[in-house]
């Protein structure tokens, strides 16, 4: 049985649970006592935030309680303008904390702060130029984050409103303001404003792997690699000394991204076989979207190019037209061939090749 707080008002952390409870069991005293004070403190957040969306905000439908019109997403202005707004939490919880850098203003020799300006703008350019989208919502809301959130903090998030960076321990984790990182959870947000996909079970690991898959794009796009100079991993570089691993996930091949002696071995499936059934993660969402990520990817090499161009275009076009929070991986296999035959027609090279990436995932559509 999941709660309201479990499924309707999620925060959006980019280290799953999996790897915060074997951090929990396994770690030294003191990555012990981090890795459970994370988790109690993403409960807290979870809770904080449920409350706030008491009071008939959340329908008694399912339905996210954020739900915007697809219709408003889709109407955008000629121009787009990036309002960024960065904050220092100070090493403390209390969101946002003090504004240090708004939109304009020159560079505070931070790198976190920086970073995550710099970020989000590339972010806000690839909605913009490559989907038409002015900024998370589709209206402008202007993208608001902080850096520095608590101290040694072993996590990023979007919590509905925000994003917000820890600095890590330098251990376990180096930085969360790393662009895929950014990318993820912005695009947390383009999901929750295209309409959701309820943050549980195969929704909700589709709602993760939308996120990864506009996080990696980022990378892409801002680096001008096509897909195959791309590495396509989520949270490259972000593993601290002490650990054993490339990033948090890889979407080329889940299940590879890291193997080490604390966190274990990236539990990633990479075909329908492998899928794992859990109740911890919100059933297996940071687990589980390991194959639509592959799927993605298997799609990118069919076509070749650049991400952002035809298989991008279709992701976007089938997140914006889906209208269904609880959908599942069928579903969404579905809405994407739909999208592809609605771009490039039926029988296109981007149809057939879509259904061959799908079935290689265990997926038929
Ligand atoms: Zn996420």
């Amino acid at each position: 049985m999941c709660g309201p707080a479990q499924c309707h008002n999620p925060i959006h952390c980019i280290v799953p649970p999996h790897m915060l409870r074997v951090m929990a069991l396994r770690g030294d005293a003191s990555v012990q006592q981090m890795a459970r004070a994370l988790l109690h403190q993403n409960e807290e957040v979870r809770d904080e935030r449920a409350e706030r969306m008491t009071g008939g905000l959340v329908p008694e439908d399912g339905r996210s309680g954020l739900f915007v019109s697809s219709a408003l997403a889709r109407s955008v202005p000629d121009r787009h303008v990036c309002d960024r707004r960065i904050h220092d939490g100070e090493g403390k919880a209390a969101l946002p904390g003090r504004l240090v850098r708004g939109e304009g203003d020159a560079p505070t020799g931070d790198p976190e702060v920086d970073r995550a300006y710099d970020g989000a703008g590339t972010v806000f350019e690839l909605y913009s130029e490559a989907f038409g989208r002015n900024s998370l919502d589709g209206a402008g809301v202007p993208l608001t984050a902080t850096v520095h959130h608590r101290r040694n903090y072993n996590n990023a998030f979007w919590n509905g409103t925000q994003m917000a960076y820890g600095d890590g321990d330098q251990k376990i984790f180096r930085t969360f303001t790393e662009l895929s990182v950014i990318g993820h959870e912005m695009s947390h947000g383009v999901v929750q404003y295209s309409g959701g996909l309820l943050y549980q079970g195969q929704s909700g690991a589709l709602n993760e792997s939308v996120a990864d898959v506009f996080g990696t794009m980022t990378v892409q796009r801002k680096l001008d690699q096509d897909v195959y100079a791309a590495d396509w991993l989520v949270g490259a570089g972000i593993l601290g000394p002490d650990i054993n691993g490339r990033a948090l996930r890889s979407m080329k091949a889940p299940g590879t991204a890291y193997h080490d002696a604390l966190l274990g071995q990236d539990p990633q499936p990479y075909h329908m076989d492998l899928y794992v059934d859990t109740t911890d993660d919100n059933g297996g969402v940071h687990i589980n979207s390991g194959i639509p990520n592959h799927a993605f990817y298997l799609y990118c090499m069919y076509l070749g190019g650049n991400a952002w161009e035809r298989p991008g275009q279709v992701w976007y076009r089938a997140l914006q037209q889906i209208n269904n929070p609880m959908a599942t991986f069928h579903d969404w296999a579905a809405e994407t061939m739909d999208a592809a035959i609605a771009l490039f027609g039926a029988g296109s090279c981007e149809q057939v090749m879509l259904r061959r990436a799908w079935r290689l995932v265990g997926i038929a559509c």
